[in-house]
């Protein structure tokens, strides 16, 4: 098991330049690693402004950390050989939110395949690309002669963003980062796009960064999540324990705001803040403080550590102080592993620890 991707202790602030007034930290103390096996799917969720698109972008060497670094099987992103930043670009595909940005609208939508095909040199005659190509698209459940020769206004929102799914998968990259993939699309679309997604990714062995404000699509595709509250991590694990039971005052506000499936589910309304939240200030302490119903006299002073809650998950609150802080300061150290028998931690005492483990 290699390192594929990694963030280590990732930091963007903007506006750090000459003048310090509004500066904006989009992205705080962010650590992750994306190994190369077995696939995962990882979904990043939180409301606008918490700093999705910052890390997909860092994590894409669209934009560098102001502290921290991004490494490519183990080598910062900065330092990598001109070769070595061409098997990136390949291996680290990403998709956006609107596929229309991606397009030129006066080529037909071939040209938006046959590029990356040709760019790195994956094709030896117009005949293969073509094999490819067609191959892609019907894996994406679009037909070829309806889709090729076709300019990009011709196509609808989410027939473009099916061809986004199938030039990401061209390439056979070994990580695709989808930031926001449907929110553009019609909702009765999402659901499949969202699907073949899941689906493609398995079946080629590809891992996923889901991006998403959405939280039941992240539960739906993905097999771990991280909660993103204003540039960090609320709390992150497995897919189930998050969503069926969330601990982190800002996850079960976000799950009480849905309708879930289950009837049997109490319902929850966004709280007030408690007497003491009301007094947080939000450039100091727990950033979530000034929102929650719970907060105490030391969510004022500093901003949680990562408690292991459980195997599976970490959270960044004091209600659950009780817990060891994370041991390593890797999200990934609590993520349940697909196709890994045993516990995916040395947890160091994590509090639901099998006892039978050595
Ligand atoms: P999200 O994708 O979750 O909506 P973003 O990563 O786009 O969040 O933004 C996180 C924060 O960083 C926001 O407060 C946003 O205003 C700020 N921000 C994002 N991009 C820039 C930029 N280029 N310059 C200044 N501030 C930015
Ligand atoms: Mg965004």
């Amino acid at each position: 098991m290699t390192t594929l991707l990694e963030a280590r202790g990732v930091t963007k602030i903007y506006g750090a330049g000459l003048f310090h007034r509004g500066q904006t930290v989009a992205l705080e103390g962010f650590s992750l690693r994306i190994e190369t096996e077995p696939p995962t799917i990882t979904a990043i969720v939180g409301e606008s402004g918490s700093g999705k698109t910052t890390l997909a972008r860092l994590l894409l060497g669209m934009t560098i950390p102001t502290s921290g670094a991004i490494l490519y099987h183990g080598k910062d992103l900065r330092k990598l050989s001109r070769r070595e930043w061409r098997e990136f670009r390949r291996d680290v595909q990403a998709i956006f939110q609107d596929p229309y940005e991606v397009y030129n609208p006066f080529y037909r939508v071939d040209h938006v395949l046959l590029t990356p095909l040709k760019k790195f040199g994956l094709v030896k005659s117009d005949r293969e690309a073509r094999e490819r190509i067609v191959e892609a698209l019907e894996a994406v459940g679009l037909r070829p002669d309806e889709t090729l020769g076709r300019y990009p206004h011709q196509l609808s929102g989410g027939q473009r963003q099916r061809v986004m799914v199938a030039r990401a998968l061209l390439v056979r990259p070994r990580l695709i980062i989808a930031d926001e993939p449907v929110s553009m699309v019609d909702a009765s679309l999402r659901a499949t796009i969202l699907e073949s997604l899941r689906t493609l990714t398995r079946d080629f062995g590809v891992s996923l960064i889901y991006i998403t404000h959405d939280l039941i699509t992240a539960y739906q595709i993905s097999d771990n999540i991280i909660v993103l509250y204003r540039g960090s991590v609320a709390e992150a694990g497995h897919a189930e324990p998050v969503v069926q039971e969330p601990q982190h005052p800002y996850t079960r506000l976000l799950i009480g705001s849905i309708p879930m499936p289950d009837p049997d589910r109490a319902w929850s309304e966004e709280q007030d803040p408690s007497e003491i939240g009301r007094l947080a200030d939000p450039r100091s302490g727990c950033k979530f403080a000034s929102r929650c119903p719970y907060a105490m006299e030391m969510c004022l002073e500093r901003h949680p550590s990562l408690y292991q809650t459980e195997r599976y998950r970490v959270t960044a609150c004091y209600l659950y102080r009780e817990a060891p802080v994370l041991a390593g300061e890797y999200l990934d150290e609590a993520f349940a592993r697909p196709g890994v028998a045993g516990p995916a931690v040395a947890a160091s005492g994590a509090v639901d620890e099998p006892t039978s483990s050595p």
